[in-house]
């Protein structure tokens, strides 16, 4: 597995590769301007080609942005629908524009429309978000299972792919706090074959873009999105052993999104604590 981090850029995108790198990160994920507001960041040329560089000059083999999260792409409400579509294209460009790998974008929830409705109207959000950009991947998430959220299961990922027929641009990332909060039998080796071979079938392995390396707080099945430092939660050490150590993801990024060790967010301890676990 290639490890990382999300890191805030705190103001100074440019030094922010280096910053991740210092820490021990080969790939990183970013918020583009504040997760919480509407508003996106603007960079300049000047800023974008010092970005590219900066990630060239310290390492960084991909970078990930991660969407804002007012978003909801399958809601019945047109105009936070129509919001959502504005800033996801505008997060894409923005992506391509700092040469990152993609956006990750949680995907909302169905509630009003039932599933099945609100898939269609998801489905086409996000085509209709794709067609302003042209090289970043759109990346799903996974979610943790509470009820009324869209992309609980690996079906559901499979059935927005199947109505986007299938665009090549179109990747997954799998969050493991949300696996194991969602009922993913995670921990075990033969858990995690059981994830990998109904991922290759429904969806298909090489749009596993990436994965959160997230240690839980809440255990198998409790529904809830509560993230925890490597090794402290009900995942466990064990448990990240068998999912870093999977044979099939050798070449694909996993990145922290834990408290850290100081409440400061994902930190070189944590990075430190994967990489002792890796055989
Ligand atoms: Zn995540
Ligand atoms: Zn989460």
């Amino acid at each position: 597995m290639i490890y990382g981090l999300h890191i805030s850029t705190a103001g100074d995108l440019v030094g922010t590769p280096k910053r991740a790198r210092d820490m021990g990160a080969e790939v990183m994920q970013i918020f583009a301007g504040s997760p919480r507001t509407w508003r996106p960041s603007v960079y300049d040329d000047a800023q974008t080609a010092a970005f590219r560089q900066a990630c060239r000059e310290a390492g960084i083999q991909r970078t990930f942005i991660h969407m804002i999260y007012l978003v909801s792409y399958g809601t019945p409400d047109d105009a936070l629908r129509g919001k959502s579509i504005t800033a996801l294209s505008q997060m894409l460009a923005t992506a391509d524009q700092l040469g990152a790998a993609g956006v990750v974008t949680h995907l909302g929830s169905h509630k009003g429309l039932g599933l099945e409705q609100a898939l269609q109207r998801l489905a086409a959000a996000l085509q209709e978000a794709l067609e302003a950009s042209s090289n970043s991947w759109l990346i799903l998430e996974n979610s943790a299972g509470a009820g009324g959220n869209i992309g609980n299961c690996l079906e559901e990922l499979a059935m927005i792919i199947e109505a986007m027929d299938h665009h090549p641009r179109l990747k997954v990332c799998l969050d493991t706090a949300h696996l194991l909060a969602s009922g993913y039998e995670i921990r075990s080796a033969g858990g995690m074959d059981r994830l990998i071979t109904d991922f290759e079938r429904l969806i298909g392995l090489d749009r596993l873009s990436a994965l959160h390396l997230n240690d839980s707080k809440a255990d198998l099945g409790a529904k809830v999105d509560r993230h925890e430092n490597i090794g402290d939660g009900y995942i466990g050490r064990d448990g990240f052993k068998v999912i870093i150590n999977h044979p099939k993801l050798k070449d694909v990024p996993g990145m922290l999104e834990v408290p850290g060790l100081d409440g400061k967010g994902p930190d070189a301890a944590n990075l430190q604590r994967l990489k002792d676990l890796t055989n």
